[in-house]
């Protein structure tokens, strides 16, 4: 990890492992995992808890596995399993040899589940799953038993071979494990353990016609895997004791799991469900859309995996559910763009200046900080000549005192450059749009060699006309509008929308920028910070606006 890294508080996560490391408890081992379902792509929640899994391992030298829990396959596609590898790699980890499957262990899931047939602690139900909802009671009334959970072993095994042997249809009979039908915790009235699904998984082909379920499976594979801490999210809380009752039952080594609070941003939204809707309906370009907080998203806006860690960090771990505020996450990005952006010059929204006391045929070679925060990264140089674009907003004909930029018969200083005087503006009398403005400029004011004795309280950004690059850029906001689309009773997320979340505009930007490539970011010096997208080709740069330099919407909601 680089030096921009945070340093971390302790969390209640950690807190566990260094009291288990302190009792031997895993006789000195810390072993994490990730275990995506390969269902979608990952978003901002899975980075955090990629960064909590990964980063335990590496402050605890420990390891940390990426396991996809791959137990459906009709939701799940190998389209999934390769980008969600991508993001986790692009975030920084590594799960070095360690990638599993769920389906990897079909065999010994299969075998744990006779052990527990034998045992007498599973049967096979023939009931409908309206018929077990209904036997299943409510969290006031006990379930009721129905015929099939007293069959015999020797019926059961039998039974079960025959479902894996493909003899029965979809939805005719399940494995249920036999706890209690009158628990208070509903996974425990014996819940499904395996279910006939006639489908082609993205591994296995057609090899099993029965899949595991999650609650049954997940617990196996962290045994299997030699897991010590097994984090997820809150709402498994109340599945640990099924977690637990497995382990138990079959005699298994337990790993011990862990529940944290999922991550939730506000203006936005984190279920894949609702991620998928966006894609398939065509709101967004793809998973990838710079707007959608999906990882690969994230990093086509621009955003920075330090930045990702770096909020992770931030907002760490608890037990408790809370939203965080997006402005948060965009600060990260902004406080290491900061750090390791060059700053070039782009107009967005152009309007012709005209020196007129400037060599029409001349073009000079000024030279430009990369960044001021980092000397390392050098200079460049930037062509100057007698017509230049700046800012329309940065020119106003009738203008407070306070107006530090353009206005008539004031002076301002080009960055990088001269300071110039506004003598005249000419109108579009039709529009009443001013169309051109002509400045003076003076020789001895150049930048770096100022010996004018002049001074310009305002410091403008500019390109010269005949030098300048046009290029496309999308103007990425935030997707929704409201501080919780998903938080509405009687409307659907996608009735907050933001219709300015992708405003595309021409806009010139310097000439060093032809050489970017795609993913390179840059701060254009008062607008913003900004990436080349995928789209971007050698005769056309396509940038996304990957953040504002301040947080506009702080402001927009006051
Ligand atoms: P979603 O609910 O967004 O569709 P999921 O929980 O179904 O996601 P999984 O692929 O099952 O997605 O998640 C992999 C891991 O990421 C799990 O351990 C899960 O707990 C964790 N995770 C999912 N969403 C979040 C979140 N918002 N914050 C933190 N961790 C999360
Ligand atoms: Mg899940």
């Amino acid at each position: 990890m680089d030096k921009t890294e945070l340093k971390e508080p302790i969390n209640f996560v950690e807190a566990i492992v260094e009291e288990d490391l302190s009792t031997n408890k895993y006789e000195g081992r810390v072993h994490t995992r990730f275990p995506p379902e390969p269902n979608g792509y990952l978003h901002i929640g899975h980075a955090k808890s990629i960064c909590l899994n990964f980063g335990i391992a590496q402050r605890y030298e420990g390891l940390s596995n990426l396991r996809f829990d791959d137990t459906n396959p009709v939701a799940e596609d190998v389209e999934y399993v390769d980008s969600i590898q991508e993001d986790v790699k692009w975030l920084g980890f590594s799960w070095d040899d360690r990638l599993f499957f769920a389906s990897d262990y079909y065999g010994k899931l299969y075998e744990y589940a006779v052990d527990l047939i034998k045992k007498g602690l599973a049967y096979v139900d023939d009931s409908t799953a309206e018929e077990i909802a209904a036997q299943k009671g409510t969290p006031t009334e006990p379930g009721v038993a129905n015929e099939y959970r007293s069959r015999s072993v020797e019926e059961n095994l039998r039974l079960f071979e025959e479902m894996k042997a493909g003899k029965y249809e979809d939805g005719e009979k399940i494995l249920r494990a036999k706890i209690d039908l009158a628990s208070s915790n509903m996974h425990m009235r014996d819940p499904i353990m395996y279910r006939i699904l006639k489908a082609e998984h993205h591994r296995t082909g057609n090899e099993w016609v029965i899949y595991p379920m999650y609650d049954f499976a997940h617990g196996i594979c962290d045994s299997i895997e030699g897991i010590t801490h097994s984090l997820c999210t809150l709402e498994f809380e109340v599945h640990r004791p099924l977690y637990d009752w497995f382990l138990e039952k079959l005699e298994i080594y337990r790993p011990q799991q862990i529940e944290f609070a999922p991550l939730s941003l506000s203006y936005t939204v984190l279920s894949k469900r609702r991620l998928r809707k966006l894609v398939e309906e065509g709101v967004v370009s793809g998973w990838d859309d710079p707007r959608m907080p999906t990882v690969s998203g994230m990093r086509r806006r621009g955003y920075t995996p330090a930045s990702i860690r770096n909020f992770a960090k931030r907002i760490g771990v608890a037990r408790r559910y809370g939203i965080i505020d997006l402005a948060l996450l965009e600060y990260s990005v902004r406080e290491d763009l900061n750090k390791t952006a060059a700053r070039v010059m782009a107009v967005l929204n152009p309007l012709k200046v005209v020196i007129t006391n400037y060599p029409e045929d001349k073009t000079e070679e000024l030279t430009a900080i990369n960044n001021p925060e980092d000397e390392s990264m050098g200079s460049r140089t930037l062509p100057f000549s007698r017509e230049i674009y700046i800012e329309k907003e940065d020119f106003r004909e009738e203008a407070p005192r306070k107006f530090f930029r353009l206005k008539p018969d004031a002076m301002v200083r080009l960055k990088n450059a001269y300071i110039i005087r506004c003598d005249k503006y000419i109108k579009d009398e039709a529009t009443g749009e001013v169309t051109e403005v002509h400045c003076t400029y003076f020789p001895e004011s150049k930048s770096g060699e100022d010996t004018s004795g002049l001074k310009a309280k305002g410091v403008l950004h500019w390109v010269s006309i005949k030098d300048a690059v046009p290029a496309e850029v999308r103007l990425v906001d935030r997707l929704f509008k409201d501080e919780t689309p998903d938080g509405h009773k009687d409307k659907e997320f996608t009735e907050f929308l933001n219709e300015d979340s992708m405003e595309i505009i021409t806009a010139y930007v310097e000439p060093s920028l032809t050489a970017a490539k795609p993913g390179d970011r840059f701060q254009f010096m008062r607008k913003g910070y900004f990436c080349v997208d995928l789209d971007s080709k050698e005769d056309k740069l396509v940038f996304n606006r990957t953040v504002t330099l301040r947080d506009n919407w702080a402001k927009k909601n006051n």
